[in-house]
């Protein structure tokens, strides 16, 4: 089985959230199934740092897409050996600031054309005309709205046999662009209508692989159902349910080299299930480093996060000063919301030993939150899986989340029952408001305080097996089912 993964973003090569986590997991895990016999590739923009991290690399081929000169560079993960085919057009992909994004956040004014770049290349690559001919994929998995072209050049244009799967990792994302682009992106014009890559007088890179892909994935079960519903659908929940019986949801797992507690290379000190007392150093040495006072009796509570609307972070500024009052320490890093930043910022000042507040992207700092927190706070309105609930988890810094999507799917909330039955591995916010994620941090603080029970909770969520090894084999059965093979 050879298998295309086409993606925007794979950790280590490039990350801007839980994307690039699953992209540099999920087809290293498929490869190490013992059931895979066969070949999968990644296929990225050649960003610069990309480029720079790739190993072996070499040009294997020159092609003319969409009027832009691309050239085909054959590479390696630099961790896992894992094969890529990255797409070099320096004009295109090598700028300084973000993937989707300039220094200051603004969105590249030519986002439609950079992502229709990398989808026609991964049509091209499963087409009559590919410029690697000798390698033809049997399946293809694209990944959010930067790869929904894919299947729609797939179908219309290249009329490839090879089979296609659009993951859905954030249904908010769904890459709209104006009708104006329907040239320079040699989409067939007799397609922009309702059955078809057309939402609302736009381009929807996004509807067009809800559309068109054979089949459809998601990242929780639960978010599966979710987004089929008004409140989750973002308008495209009529579609996601005509296409129900295609529509799977498969928790993402996570990357065990790089999110374990005992072999974790960004913490000084390693602790596991089993000899859990060097997470107390982390925490000391994480209070050290943010200036808090240190202080191995003050309940710390990590927040990681992109801070947008999603993400219900700014239910927080207004109950930090009261959990602050009873004792509470607050290690933050996000950046996003420029309103929120403020306020974390804020209250950092006002509390400084209590209150830290970073921003920008800290891969180290992130590692050493989770670790060093006793609590991980996410109350997100929707969340499609999250990732660092599942780090939390096994980190044995059990997450305060709401009831939704993958932390639906992930986390049990602490009630007599789940402490009798050791299923118990974190809490659940009731509603996302204020008082509501209040009341529920400081039902977890009381429990906190009891030593042993805490320990069981810790027990409960390390203990549980969150690694990909099981989501893998069940992709891999997805594929099959997609390919029609047993
Ligand atoms: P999303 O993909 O919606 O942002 P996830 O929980 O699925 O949320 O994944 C987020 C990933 O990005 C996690 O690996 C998290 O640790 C990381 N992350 C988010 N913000 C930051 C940040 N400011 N610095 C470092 N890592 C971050």
């Amino acid at each position: 089985m050879r298998v295309l993964f086409a993606t925007s973003e794979a950790y280590p090569l490039i990350k801007t959230g839980g994307l690039a986590d699953v992209s540099g997991a999920l087809p290293n895990a498929i490869n190490h199934l013992k059931q895979f016999t066969g070949d999968i590739k990644i296929l990225i923009p050649g960003y610069s740092a990309v480029l720079a991290k790739l190993k072996s690399v070499h040009a294997v081929a020159k092609i003319d897409v969409l009027g832009q000169a691309c050239t085909l560079i054959s590479g390696m993960m630099p961790d896992s050996g894992l094969a890529v085919i990255a797409i070099q057009n320096s004009e295109l992909y090598e700028r300084a600031g973000g993937p989707y994004s300039d220094e200051n956040g603004m969105d590249w004014q030519d986002n439609a054309l950079r992502f229709g770049v990398l989808s026609r290349v991964a049509s091209l690559l499963c087409s009559d005309n590919s410029p690697l001919p000798n390698w033809l994929p049997d399946l293809i998995q694209c990944n959010d709205w930067q790869t929904g072209l894919a299947p729609a050049y797939m179908k219309l244009v290249d009329h490839s046999t090879t089979k296609s799967i659009l993951s859905i990792h954030n249904l908010a994302f769904q890459g709209c662009f104006d009708a104006n682009w329907l040239k320079a992106l040699e989409l067939p014009a007799e397609h922009f209508q309702i059955n078809g890559f057309e939402y609302f007088k736009q381009i929807s890179f996004l509807k067009a692989g809800l559309f068109y892909a054979d089949k459809l994935s998601t990242v929780s079960p639960t978010y599966a159902q979710e987004i089929q519903s008004k409140q989750f659908g973002f308008g495209l929940e009529g579609l996601l349910k005509t296409r129900q019986d295609d529509l799977t949801g498969i928790l993402n797992g996570i990357d065990t080299h790089e999110w374990n507690p005992a072999s974790d290379v960004h913490l000084e000190k390693h602790y596991s299930n089993s000899r859990i007392t060097g997470k107390k150093a982390v925490k000391h040495a994480l209070q050290q480093q943010l200036g808090l006072q240190i202080d191995a009796n003050a309940p710390l509570l990590g927040v990681v996060s992109r801070l947008t609307y999603q993400k219900g972070l700014d239910l927080l500024p207004d109950i930090i000063p009261k959990l602050v009052k009873q004792g509470c320490q607050f290690a933050i890093l996000g950046s996003g919301d420029k309103v929120l930043e403020a306020h974390f910022n804020a209250l950092a000042e006002l509390y400084p030993e209590h209150v830290s507040m970073n921003t920008g992207y800290h891969e180290h700092l992130s590692h050493n939150i989770m670790a060093g927190s006793d609590i991980f706070i996410m109350p997100s309105r929707f969340e499609p899986c999250g990732l660092n609930q599942l780090y939390g988890l096994a980190y044995g810094t059990p997450p305060i989340v709401s009831l939704t999507g993958g932390l639906a799917d992930s986390v049990q909330d602490t009630n007599e029952m789940s402490l009798k039955n050791n299923t118990a591995t974190g809490f659940v916010v009731k509603n996302v408001n204020n008082a509501s994620l209040l009341v529920t941090i400081e039902r977890a603080i009381k429990i906190w305080q009891n030593k042993k029970t805490w320990r069981q909770i810790q027990k409960n969520g390390m203990q549980r097996d969150i690694s990909w090894d099981s989501s893998a084999s069940t992709y891999l059965a997805l594929y099959k089912k997609t390919l029609q093979i047993n």
